[in-house]
């Protein structure tokens, strides 16, 4: 029993010494990020996940975000965010300022809400807390802004192949793997995600996606990231119907 509480304080006092550490340092992280989920954590905070252009993914608390009268914080939303450590806390603060809802637009649209959820989904569970993913980041904010204007489901396919590159699954399709040649690529290697053309891909038909690249192909590479990461596609991914 001594041990455990002492474990237990050396823990406490550990994490405690590393706040400390960073709020005396003045740690404090500023960037651009977009608001990927968000549940209430008591009747006035919130516990959000914020995609950050500079820090990846964060999580913190949005003080008075569920009691907000005017200008809520909403799944979405685009603001300029920065985060403390706090020494009473185990969680950061996020200070928040709306600058634009570029899902809003998206939200009218059944695809778009889907595709919204599902890309939230897939970067609240396959990227690491605190890695910076600024292209993705960028692509994903372009991503947003273009369902509405483009066939959205080229846009999401575009997303995810963008996701798998940054998850270290890129997907290569210029060229035939096995021989080079750049035409009849009609086939795709589960792999190596390298594109093998009709001749080479001949004596693996049963082993080998029938290129193009559609959603339940890409599907079968994100499912083999969460795998790898010991975790399990989320639901909004798996269910999405586009
Ligand atoms: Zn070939």
């Amino acid at each position: 029993m001594h041990i455990v509480c002492a474990q237990v304080l050396f823990f406490n006092k550990s994490r405690a010494e590393q706040l400390k550490c960073m709020y005396n340092t003045g740690m404090k992280m500023e960037s651009i990020g977009i608001i990927i989920s968000i549940r209430p954590f008591n009747e006035r905070d919130a516990v959000a996940h914020i995609f950050t252009r500079d820090y990846g993914v964060m999580a913190g608390m949005l003080r008075g975000a569920v009691c907000a009268r005017r200008g809520r914080p909403m799944v979405g939303m685009v603001g300029t965010v920065s985060w403390n450590a706090r020494l009473d806390s185990q969680l950061g603060v996020f200070h928040w300022e709306m600058r634009s809802n570029p899902a809003a637009a998206v939200m009218f649209s059944r695809d778009g809400v889907m595709i919204i959820n599902s890309m939230f989904a897939l970067i609240n569970t396959l990227l690491p807390e605190r890695a910076a993913y600024t292209t993705l980041y960028d692509e994903t904010i372009n991503a947003i802004a273009k369902i509405t204007n483009a066939p959205a489901t080229t846009v999401y396919l575009e997303w995810e192949i963008s996701l798998l590159r940054e998850l270290g699954y890129a997907l290569e399709l210029s060229h035939c793997s096995g021989c080079g040649r750049h035409d009849n690529l009609n086939f795709l290697s589960p792999r190596t995600g390298r594109a093998v053309c009709d001749e080479c891909a001949a004596p693996y038909m049963n082993r080998v996606y029938k290129l193009p690249l559609n959603l339940a192909i890409t599907a079968r590479f994100l499912a083999n990231a969460a795998t790898a990461q010991g975790t399990e596609m989320p639901a909004a991914r798996t269910m999405l119907k586009i």
